[in-house]
């Protein structure tokens, strides 16, 4: 068996680069395909999660890192900049660091999980905290890396597109056909463009005979796609989707009309109802902003327009890990310390 070295190599013919493209890879993709007994049980569809949050920083924005920094370094650039909600910043620091070029970063002060930001120091981005959402710093980088020699890599560059369509390709491999439907958070809406983009590239090449219905869930307090206009105050537990003015609205527009696809909302109880269904039921630990797949699934699964069986696929985009506070505060508290008797620990168990 070969060894996989990572979504460029693997989809190579698929991918914009040449012989003498340096290739900056920490072997991302490959992410496993899990089947829910559970969530399949309820909505009577044949539900997999597809886990993002096992790529090497714990997001699927490795996928489109990987692209964007190959490129940057192929174009001579010396260092890079983006915009994030966190999980960008800390696939940028880590293929930056492994490329040996400086990296930048503009974060919405206070809501960045704990996570991303400990990842983004840790492979020595510098963080630029602003007073301002994550619209606002997107903004900031968009205007800057129009004038300074820096390169931006927010999902605008059209190379995390690229990289990021690899989680089609994958889905498709794994399922050996394509999904009747694909699930997913949707943000600065650059995943569901970039999925869409890659069904539509294996339709094309004959790797499979239909197209998914594309399926994206927004945040009851930042669902801009939804209600059909800007949100100026975005607010939502799931930080990694609290945007208020996606970059890629018309393409995500696109692939809803294209597919057939559906759009709605969930609320931050709801998501954290799914968040704690995946890790309870499935043991499968993801970010708050993933679970807004599944959220949207456990609330509309009836509304989809979707025969029984239909093979649906829910992107958990993040870890669980990501964002502990969260985690920590969605479970009870631990005891104080007891002396180590039998007795003691006997009482605390039910047998
Ligand atoms: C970035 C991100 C999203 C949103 O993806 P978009 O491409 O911005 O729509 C969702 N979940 C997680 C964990 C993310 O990091």
């Amino acid at each position: 068996m070969k060894h996989w070295q990572g979504i460029i190599n693997e989809y190579r013919q698929y991918m914009p680069v040449s012989d003498s493209t340096p290739v900056i890879s920490l072997c991302e993709g490959n992410t496993p395909l899990i089947y829910s007994c559970n969530l399949s049980e309820i909505t009577g569809f044949k539900v997999y999660l597809k886990y993002e949050g096992l790529n090497p920083t714990g997001s699927f924005k490795d996928r489109g890192m990987t692209m964007a920094i190959t490129k940057a370094v192929e174009s001579g650039a010396k260092s890079v900049i983006c915009a994030s909600t966190g999980n960008t910043s800390a696939s940028m620091a880590a293929y930056s660091a492994r490329a040996g070029i400086k990296s930048y970063v503009l974060i919405p002060d206070g809501y960045v999980a704990l996570g991303k930001l400990a990842q983004a120091t840790i492979h020595g981005a510098q963080v630029i905290k602003i007073k301002g959402n994550f619209d606002k710093a997107l903004e900031m980088v968009i205007d800057i890396s129009s004038k300074y020699p820096i390169a931006l890599v927010n999902s605008v560059n059209p190379f995390r597109i690229e990289g990021q369509k690899s989680g089609a390709f994958e889905v498709c491999g794994q399922l050996g056909q394509s999904p009747d439907a694909l699930v997913i958070p949707v943000g600065n809406a650059g995943n569901i463009t970039a999925y869409w983009k890659g069904f539509k590239e294996f339709k094309n090449a004959d790797k499979i005979s239909y197209l998914p219905k594309m399926i994206g869930f927004q945040a009851e307090g930042s669902a801009p796609i939804v209600r059909g206009h800007k949100v100026d105050n975005p607010d939502t537990i799931a930080t990694a989707i609290r945007i208020g003015n996606p970059a890629s609205w018309k393409f995500a527009t696109q692939a809803l009309q294209e597919s057939n696809g559906y759009i709605n909302m969930v609320s931050d109880e709801e998501i954290l109802k799914a968040y704690n269904v995946l890790t309870k039921k499935d043991g499968v630990f993801c970010e708050p902003a993933s679970a807004a797949s599944v959220a949207g699934l456990l609330k509309y699964h009836d509304k989809l327009n979707l025969k029984k069986g239909s093979v649906v696929v829910c992107v958990l985009t993040g870890h669980g890990l990501k964002d502990p506070n969260i985690a920590i505060s969605q479970s009870s508290e631990i005891d104080e310390a007891i002396e180590p008797t039998l007795d003691n620990i006997v009482e605390k168990i039910n047998f």
